[in-house]
């Protein structure tokens, strides 16, 4: 849906906010001018009386198309060692009660989203390019629901599991042609008064001096109470930390100064340099908590998400908080199905989190939805290891045995995906750190922390390497020469050594029976799932597309 076939309404509706948050991108959109008509302005009270909600969460699985959500619920369901006996996810407990609806994603100019492009649209509600922030098709700022938010006196909220000026969360909070202008996405982020922000990320906040060397990074992390060895990725002095504690935020940096921080109405917690830790890291943490770590760690996502919720939830006007569950798509570009579950876990342990806050009230909206699918991955049925003839009671096979043709998938595949120890991402890379970068050492890497053994033949395949067939001079991830050699769908594996990864989850699909088509992402359509008061949920209905869910979220925090 381009710009200009919004419904008129809603034009109305966010002109007034509109003409506020647009004051910090330093242009006016058609949208402004559309404020000064009459009629229009006469709808803002008709359409606010109809959006009873004063707090709206707006949940992103990054990544998590149909078939993801298929593995959480097939594993919390049906695997030995489901850490849900007879309950369900909190997915499912939230879905039960909402609107439940399916979305298309793609961008303005092409079938297929980035996740930056996926959450502008997501946030504004218009049809937006590919890889840039914040922008309409012809490149002018475009306000997004956080700012709406704002502008009508809410809280405001971004949390994420990645880092803070990663695409998902920039795109509510900056107007920038590219993803990965990332020091000025915590400038924007810092300079519009969001009262909560909390992930890793705080190498884009720190003055460039703090990396010049480790004295340096010292000083700077014992003047902030920063527990970790600070890094700079800014090309210029500012100091953001600084900046946001003269005005008032309180930051945290650990679990145990988040506990504290959320006494404050405004937080800055910044957790890691870049991203936080993988979701396999936090179900070890959770399964086998150090108490000697005390407060001086990661918090989890969860503890994020409902240290968000306490903050904002005294505020009077309400709050509109957006909390991304980002590492699921870093699982599907590396094809990893263990990392992929273990992701899906985090995220539904902040849903229970964040339900557990909500599920006794009536004035708020919650989303869960996703900006695209990643890896177009699957369980599939395939010809390796077909099933024997087996006897079964009952009397329609009394003179016949039980025996289909094909191997559909073993249940306790679940549990070995489960048990995977290090994301492949961890192994790939592990490996590259090993003084001898033998086939053996790959076998002995691999096995050690996995269900789904490899042997010397899948480990020289693995390692093998061949010529970038789609070499580009310049260019971020193209210009290597040399690259993993793939065997299928070459083309779709763009990031270079790391995509490797879908090496070894080829070498073990026919044991997890699981299949991926892509390094990249696909546009299949996403579930949306709408929980709270009726009139606000059942905006999000049918075959949406993205613009539309946006368009309907700036529509419940509009009054
Ligand atoms: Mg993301
Ligand atoms: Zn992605």
């Amino acid at each position: 849906m381009k710009n200009g076939a919004l419904p008129n309404s809603l034009f109305a509706i966010c002109a007034a906010a509109l003409a506020l948050a647009l004051g910090a991108c330093g242009a006016k959109s058609p949208q402004v001018e559309a404020a000064a008509e009459p009629s229009q302005v006469s709808t803002v009270v008709e359409a606010a009386a109809e959006t009873p909600v004063r707090n709206v969460i707006l949940i992103i699985g990054d990544g998590m198309g149909p078939q993801q959500i298929g593995l959480l619920e097939q594993f919390a369901r049906r695997a030995s060692l489901s850490p849900y006996g007879d309950d369900e996810t909190a997915l499912s407990r939230i879905a039960r009660e909402s609107t439940v609806a399916l979305s298309l994603t793609g961008p303005a100019d092409a079938l297929v989203v980035d996740s930056a492009c996926s959450a502008s649209q997501l946030a504004s509600g218009v049809a937006s390019p590919g890889e840039a922030l914040g922008v309409d098709v012809d490149g002018n700022p475009v306000p997004s629901v956080l700012e709406v938010a704002r502008a009508h006196g809410w809280a405001t909220g971004l949390v994420s599991d990645t880092r803070m000026t990663h695409a998902t969360p920039a795109a509510f909070a900056a107007h920038l042609p590219h993803r990965s202008f990332e020091n000025e996405v915590a400038v924007a982020m810092i300079e519009a008064g969001i009262d909560v922000l909390m992930s890793g990320g705080l190498r884009y906040f720190t003055p460039s001096s703090v990396g010049a060397d480790e004295e340096a990074a010292e000083a700077y992390a014992a003047s902030f109470g920063i527990p970790y060895i600070p890094q700079s990725r800014r090309d210029d002095e500012r100091d953001l930390l600084n900046e946001a504690r003269a005005s008032g935020y309180e930051l945290a940096f650990d679990a145990g100064q988040l506990d504290e921080a959320v006494a404050s109405d405004r937080v800055i917690g910044l957790f890691a340099n870049s991203s936080m830790m993988n979701g396999i890291v936090e179900s070890e943490f959770l399964a086998n908590p150090n108490p000697t770590l005390q407060g001086a760690r990661q918090p989890t996502l969860e503890e994020m998400a409902t240290g968000a919720l306490e903050v904002l939830s005294r505020d009077a006007e309400g709050f509109f908080l957006m909390i991304e569950a980002g590492q699921i798509d870093w699982a599907g570009h590396n094809n990893d199905a263990g990392h992929l579950l273990h992701e899906l876990l985090r995220m539904d342990r902040m849903l229970d989190g964040v339900f557990e806050w909500a599920r006794d009230r009536d004035d708020t909206l919650i989303v869960v939805t996703a900006d695209h699918e990643t890896g177009g991955f699957g369980f599939s049925y395939h010809r390796a290891d077909v099933p024997e003839a087996q006897t079964i009671p009952g009397g329609v096979f009394e003179n016949t045995p039980y025996q289909p043709n094909f191997n559909f998938g073993p249940v306790d595949v679940l549990d070995g995906i489960y048990q995977q120890r290090a994301t492949y991402g961890d192994l790939i890379y592990g490996f590259a750190d090993l003084p001898e970068q033998t086939p053996a050492a790959l076998v002995d890497l691999v096995n050690s922390q996995t269900q789904f053994p490899i042997d010397a033949e899948d480990a020289i395949a693995i390692l093998s390497r061949e010529e970038n067939h789609y070499h580009v001079e310049g260019h971020p991830y193209l210009s290597a020469r040399d690259w993993p050699e793939f065997h299928d769908f070459e083309a779709f594996y763009v990031y270079g050594n790391g995509t490797a990864t879908g090496l070894l989850a080829r070498a073990v699909a026919e044991q997890q029976s699981v299949v991926w088509g892509t390094g990249t992402h696909t546009a299949t359509p996403v579930p949306v799932i709408a929980w709270g008061p009726e009139s606000a949920r059942s905006k999000f209905a049918g075959i949406m597309h993205h613009t539309e869910v946006g368009a309907a979220l700036i529509e419940a925090v509009s009054r």
